[in-house]
């Protein structure tokens, strides 16, 4: 610590990746890059330009290098991080548009990428689809690189950290985080950047502690100073005090005793005390959240969300590449059933260079099943490799957004046609697949008892259901406080779909985030759902509610809340119970809302 250092100062930020750290600082110095304007003799233009190229091909080197890590360190799967900056700096326009302006204006070839990429940015910033302004800090990353090369700056790589520490940055790149791993790095807190952000991600699915958007870190914390970043909180302190360090260890203490308390319930059965018992089960985006779930005793994968194999590339993911992922997945919970879910691309979701044309309204557009099925060249290079993937271990097919009879009737009739080419191929696969839907749009909710003929399973996508059922925009924060999963017309719609599943004699899951908060669990209990699927981290939490709790408890509070006439009333009535019954409160990761729990 310095003489100019701060002493026990406390910021908020958003915590993006939950986890309690204390480090030394690293201070990434990715300050912006000074560029200065001048003006070159017509004799030296040529020069400038190839100086310009020297850049990029040394920009290119380097990205390959981190490729190369990365891949050797966490996997082919991540390196798809890594494409838009390959793209940027292969870009036609940049590369013209660079040599234009050293041409026709003389100026130096630093500034030229300036101007070029400003103008890039602009466009990108202006952009209506959230995506798409994130994709200027991409440009801004790609650019800061050639920048750094042209001025002779050798940039500074998280591999170049020897000892443990706690990273604080202006911003990280994903190029930054995908090379993280969780030996030397204890936590990462950024000035900016936002929660869905691919930074945000993979700090998740690496269990990473992380706070972002702390505004003015970089210009308080030195390298050498002690932070304690509290990434459920979104707390970071620097250089705590003695008080605030002992807050910590209790804290932390308390955090990890609770989490140790219920690995106990790790290969017990999800059963209640009157014999109902419950599969808990995983959602998964990345092999990496496999082990994890095996840690906290998931009976298997309730959703794996196939999206990330799509994004951001210029290119289809091949049937090959198709297949070595589902391959993994499926041999990593083996002989536990995986449950892939075909593409959901479109609405908040990634969107790739594959989506089709713009969209006024994208969570109602082009989306998911409704995509699959007009591009069914697409749509068949997935379900060829999902098929050839269950000769492997367990597979059953999810289609997202199903909206009606004839999407299913269509849907399957793809898979029927893909089965004859693998038959014709001599190709073998699980000719019982099971194939189920997810149940995430009103209509096809109040249709339960009709879809329920045509499908092996129901999942029902709570997150998008109140999104569609509401009339909420699920990303829109203005409208956050009507997102209310205790609304009684949303669970009146539920109880709907799973009388009509089991009428029909099909088992129903609940996968939507609504399945990995303990407040809900005794009343999704009493709702007599087969299956919850949720954050791997969520699942000992919720085994352990269910095997404190009776069936009868369940009903009896569903009973209760469906005389309620608003979600207050019944979030209040839920509140109570579970007071009661769990006085000692849950820690905040493993609830909705930040105002609730002891963490
Ligand atoms: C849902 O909609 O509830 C769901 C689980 O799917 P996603 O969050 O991927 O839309
Ligand atoms: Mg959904």
């Amino acid at each position: 610590m310095g003489q100019d250092s701060i002493l026990d100062m406390r910021l908020t930020g958003t915590g993006v990746s939950p986890g309690v750290a204390k480090g030394r600082v690293y201070l990434l110095d990715r300050g912006k890059v000074e560029v200065q304007e001048y003006h070159i003799a017509a004799s030296q233009v040529e020069d400038e330009i190839r100086r310009f190229h020297r850049a990029l091909t040394e920009s290119k080197r380097q990205l390959e290098e981190v490729q190369a890590r990365v891949k050797n360190a966490i996997g082919q799967e991540h390196l798809y991080i890594l494409e838009p900056y390959f793209m940027i700096i292969e870009d036609r326009m940049l590369i013209e548009g660079v040599e234009e302006s050293i041409r026709k204006e003389r100026i130096n070839a630093e500034y030229a990428v300036k101007k070029v990429l400003q103008s890039f940015s602009i466009i990108f910033d202006r952009a209506e689809d959230e995506y798409l302004r994130e994709r200027r800090s991409d440009i801004l990353h790609a650019g800061d690189r050639i920048l750094r090369n042209l001025m002779g700056h050798q940039p500074e790589t998280l591999t170049d950290i020897a000892k443990k520490a706690i990273i604080v940055a202006h911003d990280l790149a994903p190029s930054d985080t995908v090379q993280m791993t969780k030996g030397n790095i204890l936590a990462f807190v950024t000035d900016i950047g936002g929660p869905t952000s691919h930074t945000a991600i993979m700090a998740r699915s690496l269990g990473i502690p992380a706070v972002i958007g702390l505004k003015e870190i970089t210009g308080l914390a030195h390298t050498g100073d002690t932070l304690i970043v509290d990434g459920t909180t979104g707390t970071v302190s620097i250089n705590p005090s003695a008080e605030t360090q002992r807050e910590y260890f209790l804290k932390r203490r308390r955090f990890r005793f609770w989490e140790r308390g219920l690995l106990k319930y790790r290969n017990l059965d999800a059963q209640t005390r009157d014999g109902y018992r419950i599969r808990l089960s995983a959602n998964v985006e990345l092999l990496e959240e496999i082990p994890t779930l095996k840690e906290f005793g998931g009976q298997g994968i309730g959703l794996y969300r196939t999206e990330f194999l799509y994004l951001n590339r210029h290119d289809l993911p091949s049937e090959d590449e198709h297949l070595q992922m589902y391959r993994r997945v499926v041999e990593g919970v083996r002989p536990l059933p995986a449950i892939i879910r075909t593409v959901d691309l479109g609405g908040d979701k990634f969107v790739s260079k594959l989506t089709l044309a713009e969209e006024m309204n994208p969570a109602m557009g082009l989306r998911a099943i409704r995509f699959c099925l007009k591009v069914p060249e697409i749509f068949k290079v997935q379900l060829r490799a999902l098929l050839r993937a269950s000769a492997y271990g367990q597979v059953k097919i999810m289609f997202p957004m199903i909206s009606g009879i004839e999407e299913i009737r269509e849907a399957k009739q793809v898979v029927t046609e893909v089965k004859e080419d693998l038959d014709r191929a001599g190709i073998t696969y699980d000719r019982d697949i099971q194939i189920g839907i997810m149940v995430e749009i009103p209509s096809a909710a109040l249709m339960a008892d009709l879809l329920a003929r045509e499908v092996d399973f129901f999942s029902i996508g709570t997150n998008d259901l109140i999104q569609y059922f509401m009339a909420i925009d699920r990303v829109n924060e203005q409208v956050a406080y009507l997102y209310e999963p205790l609304h009684p017309a949303v669970i009146r719609i539920i109880v709907s779909v799973i009388e009509g599943a089991h009428r029909a004699g099909i088992p129903v899951a609940m996968c939507g985030e609504m399945a990995g908060d303990p407040l809900y669990t005794l009343v999704l209990l009493g709702l007599g759902l087969d299956e919850l699927s949720m954050a791997p981290h969520s699942i000992p939490v919720i085994k352990k509610v269910i095997r404190e709790s009776s069936f009868a408890e369940g009903k009896e509070i569903l009973g209760e809340i469906l005389k309620l006439a608003t979600a207050k009333e019944i979030e209040e009535y839920v509140r109570t119970k579970m007071a009661l019954r769990f006085p000692a409160g849950f820690p905040k990761s493993f609830t909705s809302d930040p105002a609730r729990g002891w963490c």
